[in-house]
């Protein structure tokens, strides 16, 4: 007998997750998210567009990427087996690379060659400047002064890439800002300009077109570990990899866990544990989780991680949250850094701070697990790019496992 299945089936077709999501734009742009989810509808259907996806990915980016048994670590733990999906093998060394050569293909389609994005720490604008530049297309990349003094890596990346990098400085100088500028862009220069944005954020199709993108994460592990794990863990900033990795299992009996960024604690201002800590508002375009004063103007966030630290989340991650499909958790910078120590001198690989706190959540979940237990994580990204942070604060002696 068929086993039944429970439907799933969102965004509808207005673009939302429940209550959240839709698109709270200015008129003008209407037509352009019309169009857009015309193209991308057109899009998916078609064949040839998934062929020249999954080609890029193999030949560029280096799909798939392995599951990687980390016998080491789950030995320190003594109880569930854990694996770990390897973005931080992807090329340009995180996920985020994934959507950005699904958007562009979407570019390509629509014969727009002006590129524009949003940044915070700078992957995604190295993923977009990198992509860009495969394509032939001009690229520029609006990043806060806050960011762009705290990340001059990625910056000179993008520029050498040969995007324009616009610097930011309204506001808080930060993701938040450099996202409004982006979307003012967009209003000015419409009919040539493509916007790609980097999680599932923003305006209705965005959320679902990147979720869309991402779930090749989630398809190639399905695959790899030949049956069902028992636990998924992510890292939530915006919530990409999170979705990636989570939505090819979501009818499926596994116990799903995102892990934001708790800073310096839930009890201090400074987190960015939008779904833990925030109520829902209208950011970016999207009626979703956020970060907010009591006067609903939106906080500032924290993490000790730049990829994380962003006030808002993905609509389709708060709908996971209040219809109790996905489990919500939240670390400290700290408890990110010593998994990134335990990480590197169980297995050989420093993973993204990022990507850290989805490590550290093992604290929390092994005890509870047990030896025939599974447990997956996305490790998002590598850490070359924190190595900075990480010397700062990671002793000299550090604090071997
Ligand atoms: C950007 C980034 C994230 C956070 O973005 P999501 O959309 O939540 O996935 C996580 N990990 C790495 C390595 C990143 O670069």
């Amino acid at each position: 007998m068929m086993k039944k299945r429970k439907k799933y089936s969102y965004p509808d077709k207005r673009g939302y997750f429940g209550e959240f999501g839709g698109r709270y734009v200015p008129e003008t742009l209407m037509n352009a998210l019309f169009e857009l989810e015309a193209l991308y509808a057109r899009a998916k259907r078609d064949p040839k567009f998934h062929a020249e996806y999954i080609s890029i990915l193999r030949e560029y980016a280096g799909r798939p990427t392995p599951l990687t048994y980390a016998g080491r670590l789950t030995n320190h733990y003594g109880k569930a087996r854990i694996y770990l999906k390897r973005e931080d093998l992807c090329h340009t060394g995180a996920h985020k690379i994934n959507n950005v050569v699904g958007q562009m293909l979407l570019a390509k389609r629509s014969g727009k060659t002006r590129i524009i994005a949003e940044t915070g720490a700078g992957q995604h604008g190295v993923a977009t400047a990198t992509v860009a530049a495969k394509f032939g297309y001009r690229c520029i990349v609006y990043m806060g002064q806050e960011d762009v003094q705290r990340q001059s890596l990625n910056v000179h990346r993008m520029k050498m890439l040969g995007a324009e990098v616009r610097t930011v400085t309204t506001g808080s100088r930060t993701l938040k800002d450099a996202t409004s500028e982006a979307i003012r862009d967009w209003v000015t220069n419409v009919p040539d300009t493509f916007y790609v944005i980097g999680s599932v954020v923003g305006p209705h199709p965005y959320p679902m077109m990147v979720r869309d993108f991402q779930s090749i994460i989630g398809k190639e592990t399905k695959k790899q570990f030949d049956g069902i794990p028992s636990y998924l863990v992510a890292c939530v900033g915006g919530g990409s990899n999170a979705m990636g990795m989570f939505y090819p299992f979501i009818k499926d009996s596994v116990r799903m866990i995102g892990v934001e960024a708790a800073g310096e604690g839930l009890e201090s201002d400074r987190h960015a544990a939008t779904l833990s800590k925030g109520r829902p508002g209208v950011l970016h375009g999207t009626f979703s989780y956020l970060l907010q004063d009591m006067n609903g103007q939106v906080s500032l966030a924290h993490s000790i991680s730049a990829g994380l630290d962003y006030p808002g989340v993905g609509p389709e991650h708060s709908f996971l949250k209040t219809s109790k499909r996905v489990l919500y958790a939240a670390v400290s910078d700290i408890q990110a850094l010593r998994a990134a120590e335990l990480l590197s001198q169980t297995e050989g690989i420093i993973p993204a701070l990022e990507s850290a706190h989805a490590v550290a959540y093992l604290e929390t979940l092994m005890p509870k697990t047990r030896k025939n237990d599974s447990v997956i994580i996305c490790l998002s990204g590598r850490g070359d790019k924190d190595m900075q942070t990480y010397m700062k604060n990671i002793s000299k002696e550090g604090t071997r496992p």
